[in-house]
């Protein structure tokens, strides 16, 4: 925050009004570290720029620059409205306006619609400090308006429930349950960002609740897995896990969501975590194929919870790079050539290894293999 003052001071002193707004100040009033503060200002893109050394073109046409200062990075956006909505996710356009006020309006919920001045003085329009203290998500103005302009928004309010542990107000979510089939309109990677928030915060199944009772459930990718029960469920702050939660849960596989564009390396994450849950036992061998992260998730879904980092760490091995012998040592010994039997050979090794029946000392690999190969061959 100590950075934020400091632009905002940079700002006034050459005749612009600029604030603290949105999540920050909401944090500051919770007495959370704000993470990153976001400051709004009467400066053009252009004017901010040229006050500040280092910034980075975030969103210009969306009126945000990256103010670069104290390894720190300030997003300072100016003043703005979002213009028309004529699909129900994205303004048509941005227009800056003259107001701090204005600027607020545009902002989603009470709690979220307030700005902050460098003395930590707070300017709030619409009541977002009475809801902070009661603990009440409400949308700015006219709820229904503001949903048809951008059907994201429900999805933001069900999942700062959660995060906050607060309700949603009453005409707030029976708007949501009348337009959530505009939740349809809005880009799964918008909708995915909020489920993983919603993972990750230790308040998922309030969410979850929310997300079914508001009956966005119906309307979302997949949806109906969302209406899993989710009493077992406890966050580990991995949004990934909520996704492995579910469809282990309802003993579904991977492609179910798949619509929701995962990395390669979250399908992957997930995907071997379904596998290993669904093994009855695991030995040396499950310790030493799948990943620490793969072994933790999977844990989560079994009834003995177990350090899959101190049971991997006692293997002898953890990975074929560690053989005391090599793919060359074998044919050299053998005096074959390379050939299928090698990676038969290899494995077959691997595991005498891993499992504890045989040292990883070449000296005893090589009287190990050659009494072997030579009496299945
Ligand atoms: P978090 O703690 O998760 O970052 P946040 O409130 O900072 O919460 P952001 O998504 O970072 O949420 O957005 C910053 C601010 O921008 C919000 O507090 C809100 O004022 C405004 N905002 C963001 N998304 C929307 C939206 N879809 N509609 C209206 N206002 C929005
Ligand atoms: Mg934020």
């Amino acid at each position: 925050m100590k950075t934020a003052i400091k632009v905002i001071e940079t700002l006034k002193e050459a005749g612009f009004q600029a604030y603290m707004v949105g999540g920050a100040v909401r944090d500051f009033q919770l007495g959370k570290i704000p993470q990153d503060v976001d400051v709004a200002s009467s400066a053009s893109p252009h004017q901010v720029k040229a006050l500040f050394k280092r910034t980075v073109d975030t969103g210009i046409e969306h009126g945000t620059v990256l103010v670069l200062l104290d390894g720190e990075g300030i997003e300072v956006t100016t003043f703005r409205t979002d213009g028309s909505y004529s699909d129900n996710r994205r303004p048509d356009s941005v227009e800056f306006v003259q107001s701090l006020e204005e600027d607020l309006m545009r902002r989603d919920f009470t709690i979220n619609a307030m700005a902050m001045t460098e003395q930590l003085d707070i300017i709030d329009p619409f009541g977002g400090k009475d809801d902070l203290k009661k603990q009440i998500i409400r949308a700015v103005g006219d709820p229904d308006q503001r949903f048809q302009e951008d059907a994201l928004r429900m999805l933001r309010a069900v999942r700062f429930s959660g995060q906050l542990d607060f309700v949603i107000e009453e005409n707030t979510v029976h708007s949501i349950q009348r337009h959530a089939p505009l939740i349809r309109t809005i880009a799964v990677e918008r909708l995915k960002a909020e489920l993983d928030k919603i993972f990750a915060n230790p308040n998922t199944q309030k969410s979850m609740a929310y997300l079914k009772t508001s009956n966005l459930t119906a309307f979302l990718p997949a949806g109906f897995l969302f209406e899993t029960d989710w009493t077992l469920y406890h966050p580990t702050g991995k949004s990934v896990y909520g996704w492995f939660y579910l469809l282990h849960k309802q003993n579904q596989p991977f492609s179910e969501v798949r619509d929701y564009r995962f990395s390669n390396e979250e399908k992957r994450l997930i995907e071997k975590s379904l596998e290993l849950a669904k093994l009855e036992f695991w030995d040396q061998w499950t310790f030493y194929q799948y990943s620490i992260d793969q072994l933790e998730m999977a844990s989560h879904a079994r009834s003995k919870m177990l350090d899959p980092a101190a049971a991997k760490k006692r293997l002898p091995i953890q990975s074929k790079s560690d053989l005391a012998a090599s793919g060359l040592d074998l044919m050299r010994w053998s005096g074959d050539r390379s050939g299928p039997w090698l990676k038969t050979w290899l494995e077959k090794l691997e595991k005498k290894i891993v499992y504890g029946e045989l040292e990883n000392d070449k000296e005893l690999i090589k009287d190990w293999f050659l009494h072997e190969y030579h009496r299945h061959t």
